[in-house]
């Protein structure tokens, strides 16, 4: 069972991101014939990331971790539905991992859509997609007031930022096996959104428990 603390998770997130964003590369990222071989008998993935599927958010790169170290989820704007609480749920239960992450970004084509959809409702947009969109609207409507005078990328990143704490929240509050690991057993549940103009992931702040 993984032994990581979700402070000691978080930091080693930082940390790699950092590697990341300064082109430097970490040792523990390539897998060698003795990693492979340990990671057949079992996996401690250090923290659960929800990510968003965009090509551009490669999720071990942007941490710079390898093989074993996450236990990544992603799904077009980085929704909660519920087999992706499930996912979240397994993955927390089985390897013991305490930290989950929800990754927005920049200029995400999903928020970009919701955006649109509201500017402009469309008729025949597909069922399927329209389960992402109507996932991301509620919270985004007011949002396109309240920035509209700061221009199209305010609105873009306070929509993106609003939905990213919507997920958090959704995944706190939205499984009762959830809520139990957060209330007695150390699980933390926080955001962050990454920057594809920097390679910079910025964390929500948090206290988190040690
Ligand atoms: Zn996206």
């Amino acid at each position: 069972m993984n032994r990581l603390g979700a402070a000691a998770a978080l930091q080693k997130l930082r940390e790699g991101n950092a590697r990341f964003a300064a082109h430097a590369r970490g040792t523990g990222t390539l897998l060698t014939a003795a990693r492979r071989a340990q990671l057949t008998a079992a996996q401690e993935p250090f923290a659960i990331v929800l990510g968003c599927s965009d090509s551009r958010v490669p999720v071990e790169l942007v941490f710079n971790q390898g093989p074993g170290d996450l236990f990544v989820i992603r799904v077009a704007g980085n929704i909660v539905a519920p087999s992706l609480i499930g996912s979240v749920e397994f993955a927390a239960e089985r390897f013991g991992t305490r930290l989950v992450v929800v990754l927005g970004h920049s200029s995400c084509g999903a928020i970009e859509a919701t955006i649109e959809e509201l500017h402009r409702p469309t008729t025949n947009q597909s069922p399927n997609l329209r389960a992402i969109v109507d996932r991301i609207r509620p919270g985004v409507e007011e949002l396109i007031t309240r920035h509209k005078a700061e221009g199209a990328l305010a609105v873009e990143h306070a929509a993106m930022t609003a939905n990213v704490r919507a997920s958090v929240k959704q995944l706190r509050h939205g499984s009762a096996i959830i809520e139990g690991l957060i209330a007695t057993d150390g699980l933390v549940v926080t955001g962050a959104w990454y920057s594809l103009e920097d390679g910079k992931v910025e964390f929500l702040e948090e206290t988190l428990p040690a």
